[in-house]
């Protein structure tokens, strides 16, 4: 049986193990740390649980269907509840807003709460559906490096309708263009985040982000996040996936122009394909030091990092949901710190994420389990220590400005994750949360592909690479990848 060797067990890997496995491949994941998940993984303190990553879950059918390809049930695996609050939205003059998972209910919502005429907002919605179905296909679904790609009929339909897509025009202008109230112009633009890019850079047809989360709706994995990456691991390992925990990939085999292998701990795995699920830049800077690199790829601007304080509160907040938003008053100067000054903003955006309003495991009877994040500029040797200080002054002032309180007070356990730290746990370069930024309008073009274009037999998947960060877009990787890898000749 041909042997698959992935770098690397973040959720891109554990996907691409699966998938290649079904595929027939002998598969062997070599993962650096202890554990699997990468970004996907979780700390439990002084009696509370935090998923340390991700906590937003969409497009779930990504993840069942991995289950599905081996004819498995997924629930015997994995299981999760859609949420009908999708985020409370906190500004500072006391204004308060719910989004509701029911779209009609949005629109009525949002039309009495911002004023905005129901057609306006619907029209707004149709609009980023329409680029979503016009564009799925071409930018999330397949590789954008392969002709065939662009000599579909669905392509051509993309490309006879490109002016529908707002390529050259922000996603700031875009919701300028509907909307008046500049406080539901901040509610959409904030989906720039989800693949950590600025709104005021990032081009207009990223108002599709909203589309996917309206459409499919945000969802809470019973166990919490944690449980997709493990989860997965699980049924990987049930299917025959080896995994090798503690086994740092030092370097890439190449040999003619193929790769043949990884060297681990000095010693040398064969393999007949090798998957990167490592970040592409440290893949090529660390692991293929002697080959050419793609120079414009790894110097793309990198998405934005994350300050996130894991705070045990002793206290309930029946106001706050599983995520909320408490918005900054000037939404231009805090991405202008982030992305131009490289620098955290004084009075930041915070996101409150409360796993324990869902699973009341994850915190003692009557506290909270807080993960309280700010978006961060990627590490660029700034000095963390005084950033890190500042940022808990500002943070915690604006959560007792809004939340009227003295949150201090409820404080009972702390642990902080910053961009060295994510950068060192995962090597992301810079601890960019989800690779290249889609700043500019040729972003998706200039993001590596899945596969090599001058080493036969080496592939790259998870959110460095095409389509992008986030986990449903990691999934996707997987899937592009396991489309291109060869089918095993039989008995080979
Ligand atoms: P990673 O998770 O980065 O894993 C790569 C793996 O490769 C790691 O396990 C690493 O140890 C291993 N590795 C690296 N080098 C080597 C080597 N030399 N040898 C062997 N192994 C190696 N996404 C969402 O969808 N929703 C969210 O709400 C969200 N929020 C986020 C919040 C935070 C704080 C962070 C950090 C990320 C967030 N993301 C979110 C992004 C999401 O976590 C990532 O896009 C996704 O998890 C990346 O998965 P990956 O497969 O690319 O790799």
């Amino acid at each position: 049986m041909p042997h698959a060797l992935v770098i690397g067990a973040g959720i891109g890997g554990l996907a691409t193990s699966l998938r290649l496995r079904k595929k027939g491949y002998r598969v062997t994941v070599l993962e650096v740390n202890d554990y699997p998940g990468g970004k996907l993984h979780a700390i439990e303190q002084d009696g509370y649980r935090f998923d340390l990553g991700p906590s937003l879950f969409t497009m779930p059918h990504l993840v069942t269907e991995l289950f599905a390809l081996y004819q498995e049930d997924f629930p015997t695996y994995f299981q999760y509840s859609k949420k009908q609050i999708v985020c409370n939205y906190f500004w500072e003059d006391g204004h308060r807003f719910s989004v509701a998972s029911d779209i009609e209910k949005f629109i009525k919502d949002a039309s009495e709460s911002f004023n905005e005429p129901p057609q306006k907002i619907k029209s707004y919605l149709n609009r980023n559906r329409e680029k979503y179905d016009l564009t799925a296909a071409l930018f999330l679904e397949k590789s954008l490096h392969k002709l065939s790609t662009y000599l579909s009929k669905q392509t051509i339909k993309s490309i006879l309708q490109i002016g529908k897509l707002h390529l050259n025009v922000t996603l700031d202008s875009v919701n300028k263009q509907y909307f008046r109230n500049q406080k539901l112009v901040q509610l959409f633009n904030r989906y720039a985040t989800y693949n950590g890019s600025s709104p005021y850079k990032t081009p207009g047809i990223m108002s599709m982000i909203p589309h996917l989360e309206m459409h499919y709706g945000t969802y809470f994995p019973k166990g919490g996040m944690h449980s997709i990456s493990l989860s997965l691991y699980e049924f990987a390992k049930q299917k025959g996936v080896s995994f090798k925990f503690g086994h740092p990939v030092e370097n890439i085999i190449v040999k003619n122009k193929k790769a043949i292998g990884v060297l681990s701990k000095g010693v040398a795995h064969k393999a007949d394909i090798v998957v990167s699920n490592m970040d592409v830049y440290p893949t090529y800077k660390k692991l293929l030091k002697d080959q050419p690199y793609p120079k414009k790829t790894l110097e793309q601007e990198r998405s934005s990092s994350a300050l996130i304080f894991y705070w045990g509160i002793s206290k309930e907040f029946p106001q706050l949901d599983l995520h909320n938003i408490l918005f900054t008053d000037s939404y231009p100067d805090e991405f202008q710190a982030l992305f131009d000054q490289k620098t955290l903003y004084t009075d930041p955006t915070i996101y409150i994420n409360i796993t324990s309003k869902e699973e009341v495991r994850d915190a003692p009877e009557g506290h909270e389990n807080w993960f309280v994040m700010i978006n961060a500029p990627g590490n660029y040797g700034q000095d963390w220590r005084e950033l890190k200080q500042v940022a808990r002054k500002n943070i915690v002032s604006k959560i007792n400005r809004i939340l009227k309180t003295n949150i201090e007070e409820f404080i009972t356990t702390e642990h902080i994750l910053d961009p060295v730290g994510i950068e060192s746990s995962t090597s992301s370069f810079r601890g960019a949360l989800y690779g290249a930024a889609s700043n500019d309008k040729f972003a998706a073009f200039v993001r590596h592909a899945n596969f090599s274009k001058s080493i036969e037999n080496l592939y790259f998947c998870g959110g460095s690479v095409h389509p992008g960060g986030g986990i449903p877009l990691c999934l996707l990787s997987a899937k592009i990848v396991s489309d291109l890898v060869p089918n095993p000749i039989p008995n080979a």
